[in-house]
């Protein structure tokens, strides 16, 4: 099931809207985690937080700040890890993806 749209050209108008576009939805999901990331202390501090979702929410903030900057360094839409281009799909999908899908695959074994 591959996504209809092709994806537009790196370094044209219409890439740079894509990206101010996933931007803000990266920006969305961190002001969301933010009021996670509270919860998180007060767990902490209970001792109530499984180590499983302190991982869990360092890594999705991990991956969150790491899409920012790469829109910074416009490296957006690079995997981190083999330098290939994300899958457009996959970048519709998660905003905040850093690496392509296999390079994915990798990391989580
Ligand atoms: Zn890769």
């Amino acid at each position: 099931m591959e996504a209809p749209e092709h994806p537009p050209a790196r370094g044209t108008e219409a890439w740079s809207a894509f990206v101010q576009a996933q931007r803000q939805r990266i920006v969305e999901q961190l002001e969301r985690y933010n009021n996670v990331d509270t919860a998180q202390e007060q767990l902490a501090e209970r001792g109530d937080l499984t180590p499983y979702q302190r991982y869990k929410i360092g890594t999705v903030w991990h991956y969150l700040y790491r899409a920012l900057a790469k829109i910074n360094e416009g490296s957006y839409g690079r995997c981190d890890r083999c330098g290939e281009e994300i899958a457009h799909s996959r970048l519709l999908l998660v905003p905040a993806a850093v690496q392509c899908a296999e390079c994915g695959r990798k990391e989580e074994r």
